[in-house]
């Protein structure tokens, strides 16, 4: 299971333009649908100065088109409001996709500004149309009398939506009520963003500097290299540098033998955010807490957990802390059992050492090495990231009958992007599909998925995705390409799954788009394709030799088969303990000043994690619950629940054949191309007949047999 972050942008939906004459100068490319082939958008014209003015236009013409809804003197119907409403801010949808796109691969101080300037005149302008009272009369007038409307199952759908929304957004209040949470908002805005610039400065402003060969002891050649090339560009030749970006410092927990600079790395990574400096975080998690739930009171709801999970699959915190805790209790005491072996191997050294969380890796891979002669670097050449791409490449035609062809004549915004065409078995056009997938400064950590433009139908239109997939993968290197680990290659098919439903979404409206669905749901698509990613007769299609096109043996496809439940123990339980850290903040039922190590140690004491491991995101750089207004807050559960029904669909696969025809066409039928257009457990039945069987997922993860 991985956590890519998949990342939507807040429904900006609709707007008008007394700033259109300056637009026409600076921005004015964002004003129409691009002039290119297949709309993609011209990276080779766009410039920095094109935002403002391009977002303060997109603003102006939704505000333009919501007043033409709401002065509309004709009764509403479907078409002159709910529709309308779809169609609207197709400017600002556009600005805001290319410029948060870029803001998240290739950011500096300059997009950086431009983020904190317009933040907060975005969610007023968001703001404005959620709390805009004759628009809400019109959408209300329609929900009451949706039953003589004659609308089919997918407009019902949208107007439901946006009847939930604008009452989920604070439409009920009071003057007083609305104004406060246009506060609120605001307030949430900037503090989130704040949090994820500290966030990002402590990840690139550390670095663990060596200049005695003595202290690589261990380090395969390759992650030497690495660092090497690391020191380089740092201005540090001759000497090799760690950062904190995870194909940095996961190898050197893994293999340095030097304890102390381990301790030292890992610390500097746990961290982050928590070193009473300028990009102290541990403030504004207590604000950022205090306010979401002041504004989920004020909307009527005891936490914010609970107005979070209202329109999620899992609907209260009953439901979330029970799955959680179901799982936990297989998980703690195969951590504990994991702990004890890697304790008795450095005993069995006369390391002299009590295990601590510095050492886990390190121990690890020791394990590994003892119980399946498997070393992950020995891997590593079968996976260069091309190899793999075409691997994924290769299931999605197996499963889904589609092609990819590689085009040079679309602009991109860094040269490490490579964009493709992806086509239908009949041949007609799908989607662009770009990939961005190595590190580098100005690249927020981690991996996600999202879109330049979302697939929907306008006046019969089919309008195809524009979608893309970021990673950080290990870097290719003067002399060896890139080699990717076991966990790169899980999560570049995990990201990839979150492309495939934008990519095949098949809807009319634009709000109910591909990956527009529960936070709980959406990782379905991705999390399924982490399945097929080491079967073996998979690995025989696309895992060959960097340098020789060898076939990867037998007897590595055997080891990887035999060691998929290695580990699980201290996997599950550190994604667990972090899924549990975020419900804790966000079931709270009062404002208080947090003292953020104690709240967090408190609740990891409360369910016994051991001190061997620590959670998968401490609060300080937990970046999926408090870098965005909403994000994943309480909602990092959510990977867990997927899996209950990823697992439990891929069972449908495991029964009839991995690329069985008819299951796969069911699933793209049910699931990948409907969107939102219907609540996520009929459109699960639907493909797969029944509820999904959480036991698949104690199976998967090796806790029962
Ligand atoms: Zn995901």
């Amino acid at each position: 299971m991985k956590q890519g972050l998949l990342i939507t942008f807040a429904c900006m939906t609709l707007l008008a333009c007394n700033n259109q004459q300056k637009a026409t100068e600076k921005g004015a490319i964002f004003l129409s649908e691009f002039d290119t082939p297949y709309g993609a958008p011209p990276f080779d014209q766009i410039t920095v100065e094109d935002y403002v003015p391009a977002f303060e236009a997109g603003m102006a013409l939704q505000s333009e088109e919501i007043d033409a809804i709401v002065n509309n003197p004709d009764a509403p119907t479907f078409e002159n409001t709910i529709l309308a409403l779809d169609n609207s801010g197709s400017v600002l949808d556009r600005v805001s996709s290319v410029f948060y796109g870029l803001e998240g691969t290739d950011t500096n101080q300059e997009m950086q500004n431009i983020k904190a300037e317009m933040s907060p005149k975005l969610t007023a302008h968001s703001d404005n149309i959620s709390l805009n009272e004759k628009l809400f009369e019109r959408i209300k007038t329609l929900y009451d009398n949706a039953a003589s409307l004659d609308l089919t199952p997918e407009q019902f759908r949208l107007l439901e939506q946006n009847y939930k929304n604008f009452v989920r957004s604070g439409i009920m209040l009071d003057e007083a009520g609305k104004e406060r949470l246009r506060e609120i908002n605001k307030q949430l805005s900037a503090l989130t963003i704040q949090f994820n610039n500290n966030v990002l400065a402590e990840t690139n402003n550390y670095k663990l500097v060596i200049d005695n060969e003595a202290d690589l002891a261990g380090l395969p050649q390759s992650v030497i290299s690495a660092a090497a090339e690391a020191a380089t560009a740092a201005g540090e030749e001759g000497k090799w540098v760690f950062t904190l970006h995870k194909p940095s410092w996961i190898p050197f927990l893994q293999y340095a033998d030097n304890r102390d600079l381990r301790e030292k790395l890992y610390k500097a990574m746990y961290m982050r955010g928590n070193n009473d400096n300028e990009f102290d975080n541990k403030a504004l998690i207590s604000e950022i807490v205090n306010l979401r739930l002041e504004r989920s009171k004020l909307l009527g709801y005891k936490n914010f957990a609970a107005y979070a999970l209202e329109e999620r699959m899992a609907k209260n915190q009953e439901n979330v802390y029970k799955l959680l805790n179901d799982v936990w209790a297989y998980a703690l005491p195969q951590a504990k059992k994991e702990a004890a072996e890697l304790q008795a191997i450095a005993d069995r050294e006369g390391a002299n050492i009590e295990l601590a969380s510095w050492d886990w890796w390190y121990y690890t891979e020791k394990l590994r090495q003892e119980k399946y002669n498997l070393n992950e670097e020995e891997l590593r050449p079968y996976f260069k990231m091309e190899n793999v791409r075409e691997g994924v490449f290769m299931v999605a035609n197996k499963l889904y009958g589609l092609n990819f062809k590689k085009l040079d004549n679309i602009p991109v915004y860094n040269p490490e992007v490579d964009v493709y065409e992806v086509t239908d078995a009949d041949g007609s056009h799908i989607a662009l599909f770009y990939t961005d997938y190595f590190p580098r400064a100005g690249k927020r950590a981690g991996a996600w998925m999202s879109s330049f433009r979302k697939q929907s139908t306008r006046d019969g239109e089919d309008i195809r995705p524009i979608v893309y997939n970021v990673g950080n993968f290990t870097k290719p290197l003067a002399d060896t390409p890139s080699l990717l680990s076991l966990d790169d290659v899980e999560t570049l098919f995990h990201e990839f799954g979150h492309a495939l439903h934008g990519m095949l979404s098949r809807v009319t409206y634009h709000g109910l788009s591909g990956t527009s669905v529960a936070r709980d749901f959406v990782e379905l698509p991705s999390q399924i394709m982490e399945h097929w990613a080491f079967k073996p007769e998979v690995l025989k299609m696309y895992a060959r030799h960097y340098d020789t096109g060898e076939a990867i043996p037998d007897e590595l496809i055997g080891k990887i088969e035999a060691s998929g439940k290695f580990n699980m123990g201290f996997i599950t339980t550190e994604f667990v303990a972090a899924a549990l850290l975020d419900m804790d903040y966000h079931t709270q039922t009062e404002e208080q000043q947090y003292d953020v190590n104690a709240f967090e140690k408190a609740s990891m004491d409360k369910i016994g994690l051991i001190d061997q491991i620590i959670p998968r995101y401490k609060s300080t750089y937990y970046s999926h619950i408090f870098s965005n207004p909403e994000g994943y807050a309480s909602g990092y559960y959510s990977y867990l629940w997927s899996e209950v029904l990823d697992a439990d669909a891929f069972q449908a696969f495991a029964e009839k054949g991995i690329f069985d025809q008819e299951t796969a066409r069911l699933f793209r039928e049910h699931v990948l191309s409907k969107g939102n257009t219907a609540d996520p457990m009929e459109l699960y039945k639907k493909f797969r007949g029944a509820e999904p069987d959480p036991v698949y997922l104690l199976k998967n993860r090796g806790f029962i047999e």
